[in-house]
């Protein structure tokens, strides 16, 4: 099987089209922040590798050395990256090149890629909603046909939210798989970078090529494995789990189109098993807390000294609340009360998680609990970070968890989460191509 990505056309004329595209359609989708002066130079000279003339956009928080790595946000607007992140020195090695930085919610803070510094933007898919977020620039470019590929980062969904919403593919590796050296924090214990894409054959070798340690990154032991090569739909044997609690907080017109795929898991050879997670709903609020103290100790190195803006006097207001509430759980953790709970209830989870993962291979089931919501639509701050309520249990458990479109409801894509033991990211790219195509 073709582990290399293949072109139609040269990679000049590729680029070339890409660009068109983006010059045609991103004053309207503002998909990019900003984009790649040296992009047509770079395509001519780019390495014969496994992915010589893929575009990909990159995420407003991930170092590509001469670009503005603002995290859309006022506080890094004239942030230039002196270095390439370990991803993105990758990523060109094998032949792929950068085509610009792409918009995102401010510092990774959002679900709906609507707190940029640098406006929000829209899902090629349906123009009046919400792409998703926070990597809502990277699912958009991809989904619009800007790019082959993007970079995203995963703290609690943002990858497979916009991924589901724009009906992509999305997938956030086990925790410590991809080094995230030259990754902004937002969260570093849950932090990942991975690969938004249009098919489940791309994500498989786009992640071979990221993932693996490095000596600037202090990660898991782990070897990159050639998923590409071993890609297949055959899921003899498989056992999946769907959880009850899943049904509980999910929209019925997303249940719908997520038991649907579930059968044609079934087709390829799958069993389908109910499984537990009684302490699902504990997740939220665990990931919450846990976000807001890291958030706020990364927050302090933008104290306006280095960067030229004090992050509290520039940001927006979203950025603003959690800097306040970790500061306050921080100052108040000498009792305990906030942030030690969280940690235990997240040992919690992980162990319920890994549990429900003895009894069967995979867990399927829904990305987000509800469908995207109209642009400009007003949101109050539960209710955004409801969206995140199936996603951020991976996180807090570190196990890897990819999105794959299962069809649409209403004309609004749906995406199949399916969630993996550590490591095993290889069948979890199975039971996701055995999904796919089947809209
Ligand atoms: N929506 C979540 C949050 O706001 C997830 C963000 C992310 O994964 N970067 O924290």
């Amino acid at each position: 099987m073709a582990a290399e990505f293949v072109l139609e056309h040269s990679p000049e004329e590729h680029l070339a089209r890409c660009l068109d595209r983006i010059e045609r359609e991103d004053g309207r989708i503002n998909a990019f922040i900003e984009l790649n002066p040296r992009a047509s130079e770079e395509v001519r000279e780019a390495p014969h590798g496994r992915l010589r003339g893929m575009v990909v956009g990159v995420k407003s928080n991930i170092n590509v050395r001469g670009l503005r790595a603002t995290c859309a946000s006022r506080t890094l607007e004239n942030y230039v990256s002196p270095y390439d992140a370990v991803v993105v020195e990758r990523l060109r090695r094998e032949g792929a090149v950068v085509v610009g930085m792409t918009n995102m919610d401010e510092f990774a803070c959002g679900s709906s890629g609507e707190t940029s510094f640098f406006g929000p933007t829209r899902n090629p898919v349906a123009e009046d909603r919400i792409p998703g977020g926070s990597s809502s620039g990277s699912a958009a470019a991809v989904a619009a046909g800007f790019a082959d590929a993007a970079l995203g980062s995963d703290t609690g969904g943002s990858i497979r939210n916009p991924a589901s919403h724009c009906g992509v593919v999305g997938v956030k590796p086990t925790y410590g798989l991809v080094p995230r050296h030259g990754l902004i924090d937002l969260a570093m214990s849950l932090d990942q970078i991975g690969p938004i894409t249009r098919d489940v054959r791309t994500a498989a070798l786009l992640l071979e090529v990221i993932a693996g340690r490095s000596r600037e990154a202090s990660m898991l032991n782990a070897s990159p494995e050639p998923y590409s090569q071993r890609l297949t739909p055959d899921l003899s044997g498989v056992r999946v789990g769907f959880a009850r609690e899943f049904e509980e907080f999910t929209a019925p017109e997303i249940l719908g189109v997520v038991k649907r795929s579930l059968r044609r898991l079934e087709a390829q050879g799958a069993e389908v098993v109910e499984v537990e997670l009684p302490s699902l709903e504990k997740a939220l609020p665990t990931y919450y807390l846990i976000v807001f103290v890291e958030f706020f100790s990364a927050t302090r190195r933008y104290d306006g000294r280095r960067y030229g803006h004090r992050i509290e006097e520039v940001c927006g207001a979203e950025v603003l609340r959690r800097i306040l509430l970790g500061s306050y759980i921080s100052q108040k953790e000498y009792a305990g009360r906030y942030y030690r709970r969280a940690l235990q209830f997240r040992s919690l989870i992980r162990r319920e998680l890994l549990e429900a993962l003895e009894k069967v291979d995979v867990l399927a089931g829904p990305t987000t609990p509800k469908l995207p919501h109209r642009l400009g639509e007003e949101l109050s701050p539960l209710e955004m970070y409801a969206y995140d309520l199936l996603t951020v249990p991976a996180n807090l458990a570190g196990i890897p968890a990819g999105v794959v479109p299962a069809g649409r409801a209403g004309g609004i894509p749906v995406g199949l989460q399916v969630h993996a033991k550590p490591l095993q990211e290889q069948l979890m790219l199975n039971v996701m191509l055995a999904a796919e195509g089947r809209e």
